[in-house]
Formats: structure tokens, sequence, C-alpha cells
């Protein structure tokens, strides 16, 4: 029988628990041994690592965050706690482990592969900014809780004829604010990957009261060159100019919390038993995601300390229908 690991690791996901459940019992249909590791990469080097059968994973699809628990663990960067790790794994004689996190785990996914250990990515991370897949789990809910914020602060700005500049998630990556943005209708929004100033973001917003706008909406993302403090900082010294009154919301972690959407539970589970298909096929060292709409799988190596920006071309998208 084989003896297969499932972890969870860097930040967060809605999404990740439903991949937990399609890792296990995509294992136990095949009839190997799944075992579920605590805390990520930390709880490898603990040796926090346990058998899970069907029942472990019951009633968690729905559920965010992750059951399983998350780390950062500065120690498996280092070969010494990557050699600990591996002698854990060999102690309950597991072959093989799965991986559920994103750019920095996928990382060490890489190392470990090429340390002998077969590995298989999945994918999972709000920011949808991993290399190798079109979309990674999570990114789908925290879109939608960010565009539930914006719509809310909507109804609330025309009532008083104010702007709001909202701050979401994404210290490198502004995919959530630009996914949420257009489909809030922001009339600006700022990324980490695009130039942009406060006066410029202070410029668009007197612009559309100029055309008669009552209210409007800037989406940040928290790692914008023009982020909330500058843009406040801007309002506080010029504001009088811009024509509305500007109040600021940062969003902060309630964007990674709560229940996974349709999407992202029937992705996590698609790719979780991907995964599962894939070590069952030979196919290990890889990140399974999905590539034109169908599952595909990209050498962990390519995927290693590589990213995927956000399209900031839709931006012009964005500043046409804002008009
Ligand atoms: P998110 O995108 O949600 O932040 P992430 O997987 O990128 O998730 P990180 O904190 O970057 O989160 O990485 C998680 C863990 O992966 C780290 O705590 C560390 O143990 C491991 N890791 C990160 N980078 C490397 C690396 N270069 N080599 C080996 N392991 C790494």
């Amino acid at each position: 029988m084989k003896k297969i690991a499932v972890l969870t690791s860097g930040g967060d996901a809605p999404g990740m628990n439903a991949a937990v459940r399609a890792v296990t019992r995509g294992a136990l249909a095949k009839g190997w041994q799944p075992f579920a590791v605590r805390n990520g990469y930390a709880g490898l080097l603990a040796g926090t690592i346990e058998p899970f059968d069907a029942r472990n994973v019951g009633g968690i699809v729905q559920q965010g965050g992750t059951v399983l628990g998350s780390a950062r663990c500065p120690e498996f960067v280092e070969a010494a706690g990557r050699k600990k790790a591996l002698s854990n794994l060999e102690k309950l004689n597991i072959e093989a482990l799965v991986v559920i996190g994103g750019n920095g785990s996928q990382t060490g996914s890489a190392s470990l592969v090429r340390e002998g250990l077969p590995v298989v990515g999945v994918p999972s991370t709000i920011d949808n900014d991993l290399y190798g897949t079109d979309v990674s789990i999570g990114a789908d809910t925290a879109i939608n809780v960010t565009l539930e914020a914006i719509d809310r602060l909507r109804t609330t700005a025309s009532s008083h004829q104010r702007a709001f500049a909202v701050e979401t998630m994404g210290r490198d990556c502004g995919y959530i604010a630009l996914m949420a943005g257009i489909a809030g209708g922001a009339e600006v929004i700022a990324l980490p990957e695009q130039e942009i100033a406060p006066a410029q973001v202070a410029e668009r917003l007197r612009a559309a009261h100029q055309r008669g706008k009552t209210h409007a909406l800037v989406e940040i993302a928290e790692g914008a060159r023009c982020g909330v403090r500058e843009l406040m900082h801007y309002y506080e010294e010029q504001g009088d100019s811009i024509g509305f009154d500007l109040r600021v919301t940062r969003l902060g972690h309630v964007v990674r919390g709560g229940m996974p959407g349709a999407a992202d539970r029937v992705l996590a589970t698609r790719l979780g038993d991907a995964a599962v298909e894939c070590l069952a096929r030979g196919e290990s060292s890889v990140l399974v995601g999905i590539l034109c709409g169908e599952i595909a799988s990209t050498p962990l190596g390519e995927v290693a300390g590589r990213t995927r920006p956000a399209k900031a071309e839709l931006l012009e998208l964005a500043r046409v229908m804002a008009m």
C-alpha cells in the first residue's frame, strides 16, 4: 500500500479544506493510506503526522481556513530543517507528499523534490499569483468577500456623496483588487504592478466629481505604491479640490476568512484529486493547476521562485467603464 501525506502551508485560503478532503479520499479510493501533517512545514519538522481516514475529513468541505493548521516555518528554508522533515516522513514509510499552498510553499516543494521526495503541489493562495495555473484555490472567494464590502460601501457612499478608498489584501500581486474593482465598478484601481501616485488618483476622483458622479470608489491593493495612507495624506493636504469627502476602509484579514464559495470548493476538489492521480501515474515534482480550463501539470522547478502578476492591462477596461 502506498503511503502519502498532505499538508497546508503559507497563508490560509478558503477551499484548503476541500483540497485536503479530496487528497485524503482520492488516496483512500486507490487503496492507499493517507496521512495528515499538522501546521504545514513546521509539523513536518515536529513530526506531527497522523493517519487520516474518510471520517477525519467529514464536514470540512464548507469550512474556511485549514483544519490541518498552517504556519510560516523559516527553519524549513534551511537544508538542515528539510533533512529533519524528510527523516520524519521516512520513519513512517511515507513515500510522497502533497503540498497545498502558495508561492513560498511550492518553492519549498521544489526543494524537497531536489532532495529526493516525490511531491505534488496544489496551488492555494488568495493572491492568485502562482505560475503554472490560471486560478488558485481561495482567490475567487476572496474576490467575492471584497466585492461584497465594495457593494456595501457604495450604498453608504451614495447616500453621503462620498468617495471611499477600500484596501484589500495583495502585498505583491493586485489580483483581488483588480477583479473586485472591475466587478464593483471602482472609479480608480491601484495595484502593486502599476505606477500610480496619490495626485493621479485624486485627479481621477476630481474628474469623476466634475462629470456629475455623486459618489466614487477607489480599490487599492495593500502593496500598491499609492496606498490608503498616502492617499489620505494627500487628501489632508489638498482634499478640498477633490470634490468628494474621502473615507478609508481597510478590509485586512476579513478577506481571507469565511466559507469558500462553490467555485473554490469545486476547484479544490478537482485539484486535490488531480494531485493523487499524478502520483498514481508516477508523475511527481509537479504543480497541478488549471490552464485554459483544463487540468494541467507544470514542473515544480519552473514554478519555484516565480510569480504571475495581475493583468494590469485590464486597468484600461476599468478606466473606460468608470466614465
Ligand atoms: P501565500 O501566498 O498565501 O503567502 P505562501 O505559500 O507563499 O502562501 P510563504 O510564507 O511564502 O507562504 O511560504 C510558506 C512556507 O514555505 C515558509 O514558511 C517556508 O517554510 C516555506 N518556504 C518559503 N520559501 C521557501 C524557500 N525558498 N525554500 C524552501 N522553503 C520555503
